[in-house]
């Protein structure tokens, strides 16, 4: 089923321990729909300005992925800068510009509103509402968000809540918005405001499944190097909802292999800046990747202690 997704195409500027980069391509719809494109065909909504230049158009093309819903207008186009500490681990955002999306009213395309799946990444909580009030009948909707909107928009986002059935957020977006300091109990405050489904992701420690019948750890891939964690989250959520939208029902096992398929996808993603590694995977990849996932986690089960 084709997936819909609605987010940020941006320039981010970042800087790691180990390198920085200036107004390079980023955003979470672009994370999100280049991951997701190894899945399936991915429609896109978004809005950039005037100064982003064709390569990146290409780019986004050469993936499969439908542009007909990202519209080109005049002004600049969101800016995003970050800063990662020694660990890696959470992104201080130094300035966020919305520039083009400060005035931007979504358009769905005639040929989007039957999506059956719909992503919700990223964006003004509002914005992630007009998309979806124009899709005439979705399957099943995901759902991001960050600790600005949490903050600044939290009447909207609870509005779009619950409309949701998978929420996505890192731990620390989870405490914040449930205003619970353990994540056990934050999922079942969550739960409560829509999503009957909630992804934890937690960084270099994996990400945590709660749907209310079963919990699910994935640890995150152990690499040996990890360049720039930028767009880690929104790749995880491409490769989880391009995997999940293959289906129009999934069981607790799909989900499984889903969030393991995400952790692929954002263990590829951190090995280098922008979208540098992950616009150009093979299958064979994915699926080496994949497997080393089953065997990093794998261990038997004992009848007695001294087995
Ligand atoms: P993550 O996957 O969590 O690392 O997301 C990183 C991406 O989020 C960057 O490429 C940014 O351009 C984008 N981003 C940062 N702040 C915002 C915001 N307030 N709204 C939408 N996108 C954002």
């Amino acid at each position: 089923m084709s997936l819909l997704v609605v987010g940020s195409v941006a320039f981010d500027s970042v800087k790691t321990p180990f390198g920085e980069v200036a107004e390079a391509l980023g955003g979470s719809a672009t994370f999100f729909s280049t991951s997701a494109s190894y899945f399936t065909k991915v429609s896109l909504v978004a809005v950039v300005g005037s100064d982003f230049p064709e390569k990146h158009i290409l780019l986004l093309k050469g993936r499969g992925i439908d542009l007909k819903g990202l519209q080109k207008v005049e002004g600049k186009t969101f800016r995003w800068k970050g800063e990662y500490g020694f660990a890696l681990n959470e992104a201080k955002t130094l300035d966020t510009q919305l520039n083009v999306f400060q005035t931007f009213k979504p358009e769905i395309p005639d040929s989007y509103r039957d999506s059956k799946v719909v992503f919700l990444a990223n964006i003004d909580p509002d914005l992630q509402s007009d998309v979806l009030d124009q899709v005439k009948n979705p399957l099943w909707v995901g759902c991001d968000t960050m600790n600005y909107w949490i903050e600044g928009k939290r009447a909207s986002l609870l509005k779009i809540l619950k409309r949701v059935d998978l929420l996505m957020i890192n731990d620390g977006e989870a405490r914040q918005l449930s205003g619970e300091s353990n994540l056990v109990a934050a999922a079942a405050g969550i739960h409560a405001m829509g999503p009957r489904i909630l992804i934890i992701k937690r960084g270099e420690y994996g990400a945590l499944m709660f749907n209310g019948k079963s919990v699910f750890a994935a640890p995150a891939f152990p690499l040996e190097k990890i360049f720039d964690p930028t767009g880690a989250g929104d790749s995880f959520a491409g490769g989880v909802m391009g995997y999940l939208s293959r289906h129009e029902k999934f069981s607790d096992s799909q989900l499984r292999k889903a969030i393991i398929y995400g952790s692929v996808m954002a263990s590829y993603n951190v090995e280098s800046f922008s979208l540098d590694r992950i616009k150009n995977l093979t299958e064979d990849e994915i699926i080496s990747r994949y497997r080393k996932f089953k065997e990093l986690t794998h261990f038997e089960a004992m009848e007695a202690l001294d087995e």
